[in-house]
C-alpha cells in the first residue's frame, strides 16, 4: 500500500516544555487524556492504513516479513517485481533460498527472510490448506511471523483485531506519550489493549506510524506543529 500523505498542521506555536505540563493524577484523568490523543489522531489521520502495498494476505505476509529493519518504500519497490516473478504461494514454496535472497537483498537481511518465506509457504500448505491462518494462534506457528507480524496481517487482510502492533514508531510515541512505562514491544502491546478500545487497536498503530514519520520523528520531534503539545510532557520534546 502506498504511503498516505496527509496534510500535517502547519501552525507553528511556542512549544510547552514537557516539565510544565501537568501530568493526569487518576484513571480519570488518564482515560480523558487517552481520549484526547485519540482525537487528535482521528482528526490528523481518518482514512490511513499499512503503508505496504499487497494484493492479499499472503501478499502481505511477505511484505511484512520483508519490511523488518526496511523502509516500507523500499519494500513497494521490491514487492511488484517479486509478486510478478512469484504469483502463488507453491512458486515462493519451490524457489531455492539463493535464488530467492538474491530477489530479495536490497531489503536487508535477506538470507534470513529468504528462508522464512520459504519456510512459511510451506508450512501454509502443508498444514493450512494453502490459506494464510485466521488466528493469533496459527500464525505464530508460521516461519517469519512472530506477533507484530501477525497483528498486521489478521487485522489488514481480515480485520481480525488479534492486538496492537508494535513498531518502532508506536514504541517510541507510546512512549512519549505516557501511555506505557515499557521498552518490550509484547508488554508494551499488553499496555496498549489494557487502555484501548478494542475497535481502535488496527488503525491506532497506523495512525502513531504516521504521526511518527510525519510529526513526532525520532531524533527531533515536531512539536511545534504538533497538536498534542497541550497535553505532552515527554521530556525530550524539541523546543525550538
Ligand atoms: S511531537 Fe511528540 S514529543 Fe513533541 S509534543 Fe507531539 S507527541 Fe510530544
Amino acid at each position: 500500500m502506498a504511503e498516505t500523505v496527509v496534510a500535517v498542521p502547519t501552525l507553528v506555536h511556542s512549544v510547552t516544555p514537557g516539565r510544565k505540563v501537568p501530568k493526569p493524577k487518576n484513571a480519570a484523568e488518564r482515560k480523558r487524556r487517552l481520549l484526547q490523543i485519540l482525537d487528535e489522531l482521528d482528526r490528523l489521520f481518518p482514512d490511513v492504513t499499512c503503508a505496504l502495498r499487497h494484493g492479499d494476505a499472503w501478499q502481505l505476509l511477505v511484505a511484512t516479513i520483508l519490511s523488518a529493519q526496511c523502509t516500507d518504500e523500499r519494500i513497494n519497490k521490491v514487492t511488484p517485481g517479486l509478486f510478478q516473478k512469484y504469483p502463488t504461494i507453491e512458486d515462493f514454496a519451490n524457489v531455492s533460498q539463493e535464488e530467492l535472497a538474491n530477489d530479495i537483498r536490497s531489503t536487508g537481511f535477506f538470507n534470513n527472510k529468504a528462508r522464512s518465506i520459504i519456510g512459511a509457504a510451506r508450512k501454509i500448505l502443508a498444514d493450512c490448506d494453502g490459506q494464510v491462518p485466521k488466528t493469533m494462534d496459527e500464525m505464530l506457528t508460521v516461519p517469519g511471523a512472530a506477533r507484530k507480524t501477525a497483528n498486521v496481517v489478521l487485522g489488514h487482510s481480515y480485520g481480525i483485531a488479534s492486538g496492537v502492533v508494535v513498531d518502532t514508531h508506536v514504541q517510541r510515541i507510546t512512549q512519549r506519550l505516557d501511555l506505557t512505562k515499557n521498552t518490550d514491544p509484547v508488554k508494551i502491546e499488553q499496555d496498549l489493549i489494557k487502555i484501548l478500545p478494542e475497535d481502535r487497536w488496527i488503525l491506532f498503530s497506523d495512525q502513531v506510524i504516521h504521526f511518527g514519520r510525519q510529526i513526532c520523528i525520532a531524533r527531533k520531534p515536531r512539536c511545534a506543529s504538533c497538536p498534542l503539545d497541550p497535553i505532552c510532557y515527554a521530556k525530550d520534546k524539541t523546543l525550538v
